[in-house]
C-alpha cells in the first residue's frame, strides 16, 4: 500500500511542477510520519525517501535512534523551548519558529553543540484556526531581530493552511506566503535566505507546488489516515 501512496503521490508532484513550468528537484516531499509506526518508515526509506516530519519531540528522537543516519529530519510542530535541547543536534530543519524567545533558546543550544540550526519562520496567513505562526506584518521584524543570531540560519516561510474541502480556496494563502518570501528577499538582510517555502499538505500540496511551494509535508497520502485513539 505504501508503495502505491508514494508513486501517487509522486505522480501529482510531478504533473503540478509541469503546470507551473517547474522543474522536479526544486519540490521536496516530506514524508510525515507521526503516529506511524518505524516499520512503516522504514519501508518509505526502501522506496528512496530521506525526508521525515514529526511534529513530537519524543517521537522524533525515538525514531532518530532506530532509523539509518542519513534520514533528514524536520521538525514541522509546535516546540516548546524547554525540548530545543534534546533535537537542536538532530534535525535538518525546524520549520515552526514563531517567537524570539524560541530562537533565542535555540540560539543557545546550538551554540554549546557548536552547530547551526537551520529554522523556517512560521507564518499563520490565514490568521484563523490555528494558535501558533506570526502574522504576517510581524514576519519581517522578528527575521531582523532573530538574523543576528551567529548559530542560526532562516532558510524561509512555514505555513499550515487550513483544512478546506477544495484545495482551491487555499490558493490564495500559498501566494501570500511566496510573495512575502518575496519581499523579503529584496530587503537582502545577511545571514537570511527565503528560498525554502514549506506548504501544502494532503490536501492541498499540489496547489501549494502550483504557487511555489519547495517543501510539501505529506502525511496521510502516504502513510494513510492516522489514528491518535490506539
Ligand atoms: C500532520 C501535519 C502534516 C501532514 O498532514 P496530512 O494532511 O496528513 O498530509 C503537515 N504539516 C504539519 C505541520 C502537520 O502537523
Amino acid at each position: 500500500m505504501l508503495v502505491e501512496n508514494l508513486l501517487e503521490v509522486e505522480k501529482r508532484i510531478q504533473e503540478a511542477c509541469k503546470r507551473a513550468n517547474r522543474n522536479r528537484d526544486e519540490v521536496t516531499l516530506i514524508a510525515v510520519s507521526k503516529t506511524k509506526p518505524v516499520s512503516m518508515l522504514q519501508e518509505v526509506y526502501d522506496e528512496g525517501i530521506r525526508c521525515f516530519g514529526e511534529n513530537k519531540v519524543q517521537e522524533l528522537t525515538d525514531k532518530y535512534d532506530q532509523l539509518p543516519n542519513d534520514i533528514e529530519w524536520h521538525m514541522i510542530g509546535h516546540l516548546q523551548r524547554n525540548k530545543v535541547k534534546y533535537i537542536v543536534d538532530k534535525v535538518a530543519l525546524i520549520h515552526s519558529v514563531d517567537s524570539v524567545r524560541l530562537a533565542e533558546t535555540i540560539e543557545q543550544e546550538a551554540a554549546k553543540r557548536d552547530v547551526i540550526a537551520n529554522i523556517l519562520i512560521e507564518v499563520n496567513v490565514a490568521e484563523e484556526d490555528s494558535k501558533f505562526g506570526l502574522k504576517v506584518d510581524e514576519v519581517l521584524p522578528m527575521i531582523e531581530e532573530i538574523s543576528k543570531f551567529p548559530h542560526i540560519r532562516i532558510q524561509g516561510l512555514m505555513t499550515i493552511a487550513p483544512y478546506v474541502e477544495n484545495p482551491e480556496e487555499n490558493r490564495s494563502i500559498f501566494a501570500s506566503l511566496q510573495k512575502l518570501s518575496v519581499d523579503i528577499a529584496e530587503k537582502n538582510i545577511d545571514n537570511v535566505s527565503v528560498k525554502v517555502l514549506s506548504m501544502g499538505m494532503t490536501n492541498d500540496y499540489e496547489v501549494a507546488i502550483e504557487e511555489g511551494a519547495t517543501m510539501v509535508r505529506v502525511g496521510t497520502g502516504i502513510f494513510g489516515e492516522r489514528n491518535y485513539n490506539v
